[in-house]
């Protein structure tokens, strides 16, 4: 795998997973990565589990950069395998389509009891 920006060969897995060399420039779309973090939060607190359960910041940085468009580019993402596509895969695909995460996913996020 190489750098999508430098072209660089990737040798370590972080590098992997973002899919570019770690000072090169990131190309994040900030408002898909907002939409993604704020559907992981809704769908962390109906499973009662913690968000990185759900998926890392870093596979969320990941799909954030490389805004995969079919299951094939998802699960090209580390992370990211058969199950997690399975369960995952259709929403995380309809977020990088432009989806809100209403849309996708209309439970609001639970009040924390005191
Ligand atoms: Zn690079």
């Amino acid at each position: 795998m190489s750098c999508r920006i430098c072209g660089a060969t990737l040798l370590a897995g972080p590098d992997r997973k973002l899919g570019r060399c770690p000072t090169c420039p990131s190309d994040m779309d900030e408002e898909l990565h907002g939409r993604l973090r704020e559907w992981r939060l809704r769908v962390a607190g109906a499973q009662k589990v913690p968000a990185y359960v759900v998926f890392t910041d870093a596979t969320l940085t990941a799909m954030a950069e490389r805004k995969p468009g079919r299951p094939e580019e998802l699960i090209a993402i580390a992370g990211i395998g058969p199950r997690k596509l399975g369960l995952y895969g259709e929403s995380v695909l309809a977020l990088v389509g432009g989806a809100t995460v209403d849309e996708i996913c209309p439970q609001k996020t639970f009040e924390i009891e005191s």
